[in-house]
């Protein structure tokens, strides 16, 4: 845990009792704060009152007393509305944070210097941090992972000269650090995303720019136009980072086939053959996360071999097995047409596992690349609309269930008698219609892969 010091002796209001609130809260009381701590919701205050945490109504407090609001990220600090808590904020005059506010000024205290790599983008982000971190580790390097994946920043060891922070940051999280500013700052790219909570798309590319707008050196990926506007103003410590073609200058990285490659074409990582890094999009987190590992001392060789081991986050194009000629992969978290886009273009002869709660435009969007798909296998609420879809455009067949899903796709992938078949559950939906969450749906399929006999391809 790193106690939060620099809040010594200081009266905060503390709202979100979550899982990262709750550690922002032991952070502040273990480093000498005295909190008021308060959520809107009954549960979480009763989880919190079990932990032995006070719970204090802030509706009902002096706010003239706090220093500062410590807000969790997934309270709304300025769209649709601000909560209420921030109303009263700002009619006391006093600043609104969040937990990483909280290690920066920890950071600024004990470790200046202390390596500190900061990860955000609509998409592409757990990748990025985990591969970031993967590499280091693998280099020997001591590396603490955390933030918007995994766990909580302020339960993370305390920075330390020779200990690497790496951090993954949602636009949440930024919008509450006013004095971010990493060693290493890595925006990967941007879609419009979370616009309900952030308003438009120049107010979200804003807040995320800030990441990298601060960094000793910025990492961005250059191939949306709003990445590329922010690395034009960013100056010159920074690595840009292209798909081939885009005019790259001294400095940047190009992503190419399987190969990231300096502007001369020299090769700096190559990643075919690496099952956990399949697909264009992954060379772009690939080349995030070399250009990290590079600044930060490591040799090619050691970056080759960390990348070679790196084994993948769970539920993001999981290769889970294979049988026979029948490789199974599980990409639950693609819970748009978007993701589900990356998957499909990663592979071919696809026996795709799709469906659930369907988001707008369902998967019109993923016609062009139909013709990958042998077949179809459709559950959940989409059924109906996706059969609509799809119907005369390519063989279909509506299994409701994931089990009879996975079931019927493993045994036509194994009839088919074709070289390479893929059974992919990428639904291109959230999961909610039929399970908790995309996590739980995953690990019911990679269940259901495993229990399926050896020999069902013999
Ligand atoms: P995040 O943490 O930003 O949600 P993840 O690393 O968990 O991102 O990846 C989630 C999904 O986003 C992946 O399954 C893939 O479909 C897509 N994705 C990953 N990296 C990128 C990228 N660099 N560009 C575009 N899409 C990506």
């Amino acid at each position: 845990m790193t106690p939060a010091t620099t809040f010594a002796g200081q009266k905060l209001a503390l709202f979100g009792l979550g899982g990262s609130g709750l550690a922002t809260l032991r952070s502040l009381i273990a480093g000498g704060a005295d909190v008021l701590a308060w959520d809107d919701n009954a549960g979480s205050r009763d989880r919190a009152r079990d932990l032995g945490i006070t719970v204090t109504d802030l509706g009902e407090a002096d706010w003239s007393g706090f220093s500062a609001l410590v807000l969790a990220p997934g309270v709304p600090l300025t769209h649709p509305e601000p909560h209420w808590t921030v109303a009263r904020a700002r009619e006391a005059g006093i600043e609104i944070i969040g937990d990483i506010e909280i290690f920066c000024r920890e950071r600024a205290a004990l470790a200046p210097q202390a390596p500190f790599v900061a990860i955000t983008g609509t998409n592409g982000k757990s990748t990025t941090t985990a591969l970031t971190a993967h590499l280091l580790r693998h280099a020997g390097r001591d590396v603490q992972m955390g933030g918007n994946i995994g766990t909580a920043i302020l339960s993370l060891a305390p920075p330390a000269d020779a200990r690497i922070h790496v951090i993954e940051l949602s636009s949440f999280q930024i919008d509450l650090t006013p004095s971010l500013k990493p060693g290493i700052g890595i925006l990967l790219n941007l879609t419009p995303d979370h616009l309900d909570r952030h308003g438009t798309m120049e107010n979200y590319a804003a807040i995320k720019e800030r990441l990298v707008a601060n960094a000793d050196l910025a990492v961005i990926g250059v191939d949306d136009a709003s990445c590329a506007a922010i690395a034009e103003r960013r100056g010159p410590e920074r690595i840009r980072i292209h798909v081939e073609g885009h005019g790259a200058a001294q400095g940047d990285f190009v992503c190419a086939g399987s190969a990231v490659r300096g502007p001369d074409g020299a090769v700096i990582a190559e990643v075919s053959g690496i099952p956990s890094l399949l697909g264009d999009h992954n060379l772009q987190n690939t080349a995030a996360s070399v250009a990290a590992a590079i600044r930060l001392g490591l040799t090619r060789e050691a970056i080759a071999a960390g990348l070679r081991s790196f084994p993948g986050l769970a539920h993001r194009m999981e290769p889970l097995r294979r049988i026979g000629r029948v490789a199974f992969v599980n990409d639950s978290k693609a819970t748009n047409a978007d993701s589900t886009e990356k998957a499909l273009l990663a592979f071919r002869d696809i026996h795709w596992i799709v469906g659930g709660k369907a988001k707008e435009g369902g998967i019109e969007p993923l016609a062009p690349l139909f013709g990958r798909v042998a077949q179809a296998y459709l559950i959940g609420a989409s059924s109906d609309a996706f059969a609509a879809t799809l119907e005369g455009r390519l063989p279909f067949t509506v299994c409701g269930t994931l089990e009879a899903a996975t079931a019927a796709a493993a045994a036509a992938a194994r009839a088919s008698g074709t070289e390479a078949p893929v059974v992919l559950l990428s639904p291109a939906c959230a999961s909610y219609d039929q399970f908790p969450n995309f996590e739980v749906r995953g690990d019911r399929f990679r269940a259901l892969v495993a229990a399926l006999p050896e020999d069902a391809d013999a």
